[in-house]
């Protein structure tokens, strides 16, 4: 899930910091509040701070007069407290009002100590920073971060870093500050390798070190812009820097595979191979698209050398039947093959589905959960131990250690962007005899243009599905205000009516699961009681997170036989569910959702031949409008249905600030590079990354650790 990202500064009150030191503790010593926020971030190493870069800069090192200040400005002002008092009306608030000698402000807060009271007591002089608000009566700032006047004034700029709730502004500063002098930044490759990037104008040749040291604390004459829009040379370095580290472990790890080999899954010419009869018992026929990258595939498996594939194609390709086509011919071939699916539902799904298409068919399909019975689950182990089960379908279970193959020889994974490192290497551990390596086949619909996506993967094989099956009608979009909740219930009552099935998707608020799970349970009531009004009888199922996973099976499996209408669910539906009678598909609070999520949660209807359609509501809560980007993810979703025009739209929104949210979902690898713009630094990369890996392969190594860490191993999985 999403980090708040803590845009308002509001932490960096000066009264009230937490004033120990972030030291590195031993591992007995519990951690205080907002170390566990860093953990939470990933700033542990000291490197992992020195790269955490702000989002934006607040100037502190000029004071002005409010009369010169206009609406809008972010401004530091002194002034002396002429007034402080609570008021009530119209609710709970602390006024202070300032005169600066040339005009009056008043300050607003809506949660403060009474030690802060004290701080802002009649006389006190204050140095000020917030945003200049109008008003009504006069001038204002909600919610400023303040302290006394008098002080030294900063020579750079003041970094806002992204944070989370329980980690103050002030604190992460100070842990950043310590990391960055702790942290060891002497260059890997002589600044001169970088040359090639610095054009003309640019400032001549920047070290590490120099680079971090200015993004952090910029000289105030700098131009915001270029640092915003990460133009600066010091952001071009340090994307060059991370590229190339990209690029040096995949080109690294793609050598290392090339001395691998892998089992032989030739085509075999004997009497009905199971992959012909599976191809014709299929109740369609294949699209060119997937006939195309099923024979990538296939000739692939037929080398003796692992395959490393990545199959990319928009939600409702059918990804799924090429899957099933390739575990044919690795079953063919005489080998196992396993398919790992993230999460429960969906590995249940595909397990009711490929065992229908290849149990008529002779072929033995194994089932691993986490959560299944015992007894069950030793059936299982015992079939994929002595080979009697060709297929292996499941969770992460899949990867544990009891888990013994007989001869696994194909790996498949779906939704490879929810899996970690260390789970796609333990599925591609568990064939480790004679030297052999499994091929592995990794699926995802979240893709990047086919052209960008070969030169970033320089490790991986791209096949991309780019053509829907046919005969479907196109899903359309409507963004609804939530005020016209009630039409939208009309709408799902007419739906229901015909005999169609409908989604409602509720979002997960990240601070408190609890608030999560009663807006859905609330929701379901409120659906089920206006569905049922008038006698009607409709029955609205209810999915949540927090469901035993029996439950959650059994509610699934009455809306995919159709004996419940309504879905009401937290994101537990997001990935790869597939019932195609479901033609709506309501998504509540749809601001709250990153695009790709949006497009993915879309991808569940419109999967039949009858017209979809996905109602976006929306509220702004206590604002007047939406913010920018969420009112831009609104709009692509009503203007585009093709996941690659999403991802690029999604890269375009994505502020720098969102990096956080990537990278937790393990998604994004990169953080500071942005391939939408940076592709001729991407392409740099690649040019040199041979050179340096062939003459320099200490220092490639030593690069590829401090940029990656742990992740490399991330990128050979
Ligand atoms: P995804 O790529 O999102 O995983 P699925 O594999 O779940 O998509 O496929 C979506 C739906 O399209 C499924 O109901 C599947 O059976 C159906 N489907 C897949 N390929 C074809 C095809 N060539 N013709 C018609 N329907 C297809
Ligand atoms: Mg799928």
């Amino acid at each position: 899930m999403r980090a708040e990202v803590d845009l308002s500064g509001a932490g960096a009150q000066s009264v009230h910091m937490p004033k120990t030191p972030p030291a590195t503790r031993a591992p007995s010593t519990p951690l205080s509040a907002p170390q566990k926020a860093l953990h939470k971030l990933g700033l542990v190493r000291d490197i992992d701070l020195a790269l955490h870069l702000p989002l934006r800069y607040e100037d502190a090192t000029r004071i002005v007069k409010l009369r010169d200040a206009r609406e809008g400005d972010v401004v530091q002002i002194e002034a002396t407290v002429i007034a402080c008092d609570v008021s009530y009306r119209p609710r709970r608030q602390l006024l202070v009002e300032v005169d600066d000698g040339s005009e009056h402000c008043t300050l607003r807060f809506f949660s403060f100590y009474p030690s802060q009271i004290k701080a802002l007591e009649v006389g006190k002089r204050l140095r000020v920073r917030g945003e200049v608000r109008g008003g009504f009566l006069g001038r204002t700032m909600m919610h400023p971060s303040f302290e006394s006047a008098g002080g030294p004034l900063p020579a750079a700029l003041t970094p806002v870093y992204p944070t989370v709730a329980g980690l103050p502004q002030a604190y992460l500063r100070k842990a950043v500050l310590a990391g960055l002098a702790r942290a060891e930044l002497g260059d890997t490759f002589p600044p001169e390798d970088f040359a090639p990037l610095n054009g003309p104008g640019q400032g001549g040749i920047w070290t590490l070190r120099e680079a971090l040291a200015f993004l952090h604390h910029p000289t105030p004459d700098v131009s915001l812009d270029t640092l915003e829009d990460h133009s600066h040379p010091a952001w071009q370095r340090l994307k060059a820097e991370e590229l190339l580290a990209q690029q040096l472990s995949q080109l690294r790890s793609r050598r290392e595979r090339a001395a691998l080999r892998a089992p032989v899954l030739a085509p075999v010419s004997g009497p009905a191979p199971l992959y012909q009869r599976l191809q014709a018992a299929l109740p369609f026929a294949l699209t060119g698209a997937q006939q195309r990258v099923v024979t990538e595939i296939g000739t692939d498996l037929a080398l003796h050398k692992p395959m490393h594939r990545l199959l990319q194609g928009d939600v409702g390709a059918g990804k799924t039947v090429v899957a099933a086509l390739a575990a044919a011919l690795c079953i063919d071939a005489g080998w196992q093959c396993a398919l790992m699916a993230p999460t429960e539902i969906l590995a249940e799904q595909h397990f009711r589905k490929l065992l229908g298409w290849l149990e008529p068919l002779g072929v033995t399909t194994a089932w691993l959960t986490g959560t299944q019975k015992t007894k069950e689950r030793r059936t299982m182990l015992a079939l994929i131990a002595s080979g009697e089960a060709r297929l292996v379908i499941g969770t992460h279970a899949i990867i544990q250690s009891k888990v013994e193959f007989h001869q696994l020889a194909l790996a498949i994974i779906d939704e490879q962007h929810r899996f970690g490192v260390a789970q796609r290497l333990a599925l591609r551990n568990k064939l480790l005899t004679d030297g052999l390596e499994p091929h592995m086949l990794m699926m995802t619909a979240t893709p990047i243009p086919r052209t960008l996506a070969m030169s970033y993967y320089a490790d991986l094989d791209v096949s991309t599905i780019d053509e829907l099956p046919p005969g479907r009608t196109p899903i359309v979009t409507k963004v609804v205000q939530e005020a016209r909740r009630h039409e939208v219930i009309d709408r799902i009552r007419s739906q229901v009516a015909q005999g169609r099935q409908v989604y409602w998707v509720c979002p997960l608020i990240e601070e408190s699961e609890m608030l999560d799970l009663s807006n859905a349970t609330e929701t379901h009531a409120e659906l089920s009681a206006a569905l049922n009004e008038g006698g009607a009888s409709v029955a609205v199922g209810l999915l949540h997170s927090r469901m035993p996973p029996d439950e959650k099976k059994a509610v699934m499996a009455a809306f995919v036989q159709g004996s419940l209408s309504v879905l009401v669910s937290t994101t537990v539906i997001e990935v790869g569910v597939d019932v195609p009678n479901a033609s709506l598909m309501v998504i509540e609070n749809a601001q709250r959702f990153g695009l790709s999520q949006l497009h993915q949660l879309r991808g569940r209807v419109g999967r039949g031949a009858a017209a979809s359609a996905c109602v976006l509501l929306y509220s702004t809560g206590e604002a007047p409008r939406l913010g920018e980007a969420a009112r831009e993810r609104l709009k692509a979703m009503a203007q585009t249905n093709d996941g690659f025009e999403i991802a690029r739209r999604d890269l375009e929104i994505r502020g720098p600030g969102e990096f956080l949210g990537a990278r937790q979902s393990g998604d994004a690898m990169l953080r500071f590079a942005d391939l939408a713009t940076d592709g001729h630094i991407l392409d740099w990369a690649r040019r040199e990354a041979p050179r340096l890996l062939d003459h320099y392969p200490a220092l490639a190594h030593k690069h590829v650790q401090r940029w990656l860490g742990g992740k490399s191993d991330f990128l050979k999985a």
